[in-house]
């Protein structure tokens, strides 16, 4: 096995040197037990988050979670964040803890976490602490709760997503029990805040192994409902789908269907769709544009000709234009086609934006072509010549073209 990053090992050296406690846990554990690439090491540690600074005074510290026992000490490698053993209080509207509690020992701290897999902590000489049966769920490849799964998702109902989302990540099946709580509990998912929700979503849509969660789907049955009623069909376009977006787009599609009775037809139905199943999320302006602009792709009917495609993918967004088309392929062999044609255009080098022009506006304007919004409007039309097969994208052939339309416009002037 790998060693450990000498930066996570040297902050653990120096907190056992001070007689305290310091542990690898949650995600790193597993991950690198999985021999999967480990994206953050998270330390839980005996002491209070005072003596955690003290100790680390020497470097930066990001304090913010200090009032739940977390300081984070800035290393060359990175946020090393050092987390008092705790356990969660009572819990308040089945997300947010009451209290947090500092405790004496380790094996408190790992009861408190949600998964088994994830309930496994490692000392910087290797020694591994697993209470909970953790590996062997690791070689059975389960997702089981820590403790009671009922009690578990009440306390905190986010958990049911994240469960949902390992699957997607890991290819792991949810043990019997905890799935059955799981689906039995998932409306309490709807009290989660939209930023949790979509964090855990969009794992969940990129997962690896997302076909094979897509059984799990009865899990997000609280924040979108309907959901885990998918019709088959919808299904079995969503195993083919590659991209988390054409993913999104196909669950927006079905879960209009469970709602409204037929699948999205028009531009209308599509914009529905899209919007329903942004609205318990919280996205960046840019990827709720993607996905609107991606709803009108899906309502025009398919191109007929690697032209037409062409012409397409320079008016709308490239990655819009690509979601759509792989969401609709499964199904439909005219959009597989279109498909086809789009990767064509992508990796053929043809021109799709004026950026891609063999011209700049610049060159324009140093042959007399006065700057201004005519010149945007001369740029687009020669963009439009060569997407037609009019003029060839050569600088000679562009200014000719260029010139003619320009005297052209002046002598109609
Ligand atoms: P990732 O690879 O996505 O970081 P992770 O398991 O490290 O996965 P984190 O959200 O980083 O997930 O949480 C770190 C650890 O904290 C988890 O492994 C788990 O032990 C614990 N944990 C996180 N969220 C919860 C929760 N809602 N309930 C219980 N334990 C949790
Ligand atoms: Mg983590």
């Amino acid at each position: 096995r790998e060693p450990l990053p000498h930066w996570v090992t040297e902050a653990m050296l120096r907190l056992e040197q001070n007689s305290e406690e310091a542990w690898l846990v949650g995600g790193c554990v597993r991950d690198r037990l999985l021999g999967r690439p480990v994206h953050d090491y998270d330390l839980t540690v005996s002491c209070l988050p005072d003596r955690t600074a003290w100790l680390f005074r020497d470097h930066r510290l990001v304090e913010d979670g200090r009032k739940h026992g977390t300081i984070g000490v800035v290393t060359e490698g990175g946020v090393l964040e050092m987390t008092t053993f705790r356990t969660d209080g009572e819990y308040r509207d089945h997300r947010h803890p009451e209290s947090v509690r500092f405790v004496p020992d380790l094996r408190e701290d790992l009861a408190r976490r949600d998964f088994t897999v994830n309930a496994m902590a490692l000392s910087c000489r290797g020694e591994l602490r697993d209470p909970f049966g953790g590996q062997a769920d690791l070689a059975a490849r389960l997702l089981r709760c820590v403790g009671d799964p009922c009690r578990r998702f009440r306390e905190d109902a986010l958990r049911i997503l994240r469960c949902a989302r390992f699957a997607s990540e890991l290819g792991f099946r949810v043990e019997e029990a905890t799935l059955r709580a799981g689906e039995e509990l998932a409306g309490e998912a709807a009290a989660v805040s939209r930023e949790r929700i979509t964090a855990e979503w969009e794992k969940y849509l990129a997962g690896h192994h997302f076909a094979g969660a897509l059984e799990l789907l009865p899990l997000w049955e609280g924040v979108f409902p309907g959901l885990g009623r998918l019709p088959a069909a919808w299904k079995e376009a969503l195993c083919q789908a590659p991209s988390p977006e054409s993913r999104a787009l196909l669950l927006a599609g079905g879960l209009w269907e469970v709602r409204h009775g037929s699948a999205p037809g028009g531009t209308e139905d599509w914009d529905g769709a899209v919007r329903e199943l942004c609205a318990p999320l919280r996205l960046s302006g840019n990827r709720e544009r993607l996905f609107r602009e991606a709803a009108g792709c899906l309502a025009l009917p398919p191109a007929e000709s690697f032209r037409e495609v062409w012409r397409r993918s320079a008016d709308d967004s490239p990655s819009a234009y690509r979601a759509a088309l792989e969401a609709a392929a499964a199904a439909d062999s005219a959009r597989k086609k279109e498909l086809d044609w789009l990767s064509r255009v992508e990796s053929g080098g043809y021109c799709r934006s004026l950026r891609e022009l063999a011209v700049s506006g610049r060159e324009l304007t140093a042959r007399g072509i006065p700057a201004g919004p005519a010149l945007g409007q001369l740029l687009r039309e020669l963009l439009e010549a060569v997407i037609a097969g009019e003029t060839e994208n050569t600088p000679a052939a562009l200014l000719a073209l260029a010139e003619q339309k320009w005297r052209n416009q002046d002598g109609q002037a």
